[in-house]
C-alpha cells in the first residue's frame, strides 16, 4: 500500500495510472468498519483503490467539535488494505487560503444545513478538490450521511464532474447504532443510551413521538423529519451529536 501526503508526487502517480479503473473513498479517518465497507465494494469494481484521510476543517462549524475529533492515522493506514492512501497536507489543500468555494444554495438549507450552516460548503468544496485530484471513474459514499450524498450526486450532475458516485448502505453495530467516528466520542453510559436512537427512528412510531421519546430519554434533538422516501434524524447525547437515518417501507 502506498501512502502518500505530496500532491505533486501524486499528480505523477495519477499520470501513471491513465489505463486502470480508479474507485475513491474520501474519509476523514478513525477508520471503522463502514468506511470499510466503502473500500471493499471499491476494490470489488475498480482495478486500483484510493482513499484520502483529511480532517476538513472547514466543514466544522464550531472550532472545539475538530480539536476534538478523533485522529488516528497509523492506526488507520493499518486497517486499511488498498492500492493507495492519500493524506493531504492543509497547506496543499487550500493554499488558496479558502477563497474559492462551493455553494449549493437549495438542498444544503435544509436539515443538517440548519444546524450547521457552514458545513456543506467546506464538505463540496473538498469533495470537488478531492474527485478533481484523484479523477476516480468511481467515488463511493455512505448512506448514513443522506444529506451530503444527495449533495455530491448533484454537485457532480450540476458540473459535469466524470465521477460516477455510488451511494453504500449503512453498516451499523450490533445493537443497531450507525458506525461513526463519533461514536469513540460517548462515555459507557452515553454509548448504552446511544442504541435507543436507531431502535426509535426505524420504529412505527410518527416522528412526533420518537421525538417526544428520545427527549423524555435524555436526547437533545435537532430534527426527526420524513423527505427522500427516508425518516432523518439528528440528536445530542451531551455534546456527540449522532445523525442516522432508514428507508421508509
Ligand atoms: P467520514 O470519515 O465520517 O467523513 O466518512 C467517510 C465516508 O464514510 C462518508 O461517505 C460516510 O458517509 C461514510 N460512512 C461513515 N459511516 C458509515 C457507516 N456506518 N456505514 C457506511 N458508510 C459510512
Amino acid at each position: 500500500m502506498n501512502i502518500v501526503t505530496n500532491l505533486k508526487e501524486w499528480k505523477t502517480i495519477r499520470q501513471s495510472l491513465n489505463s486502470k479503473t480508479i474507485g475513491f473513498i474520501p474519509t476523514m479517518g478513525n477508520l471503522h468498519d463502514g468506511h470499510l465497507s466503502l473500500c471493499e465494494k471499491s476494490k470489488a469494481d475498480n482495478e486500483i483503490t484510493v482513499v484520502s484521510i483529511f480532517v476538513n476543517p472547514t466543514q466544522f462549524n464550531q472550532k472545539k467539535d475538530f480539536a476534538n475529533y478523533p485522529r488516528t492515522v497509523d492506526l488507520d493506514c493499518k486497517k486499511l488494505d488498498v492500492d493507495f492512501v492519500l493524506l493531504p497536507e492543509k497547506n496543499e489543500i487550500y493554499f488558496d487560503n479558502y477563497e474559492i468555494q462551493l455553494t449549493e444554495t437549495n438542498l444544503s438549507l435544509d436539515l443538517e444545513g440548519q444546524f450547521r450552516p457552514v458545513h456543506f460548503t467546506g464538505m463540496l468544496t473538498i469533495v470537488l478538490k478531492l474527485l478533481n485530484l484523484i479523477h476516480a471513474n468511481r467515488a463511493y459514499f455512505g448512506e448514513k450521511d443522506y444529506q451530503q450524498l444527495l449533495l455530491v450526486k448533484k454537485m457532480v450532475e450540476a458540473l459535469f464532474i466524470p465521477t460516477e458516485i455510488i451511494g453504500c448502505e449503512t453498516i451499523r453495530a450490533e445493537d443497531g447504532l450507525a458506525l461513526s467516528s463519533r461514536n469513540s466520542l460517548l462515555n459507557k453510559n452515553q454509548r448504552e443510551k446511544a442504541k435507543l436512537f436507531p431502535q426509535l427512528l426505524n420504529s412505527n412510531l410518527s416522528a412526533h413521538d420518537i421525538t417526544e421519546q428520545l427527549i423524555s430519554l435524555g436526547f437533545k434533538v435537532d430534527y426527526i423529519v420524513e423527505k427522500w422516501q427516508r425518516r432523518l434524524g439528528a440528536v445530542w447525547l451531551d455534546d456527540v451529536r449522532l445523525i442516522d437515518n432508514f428507508r421508509l417501507c
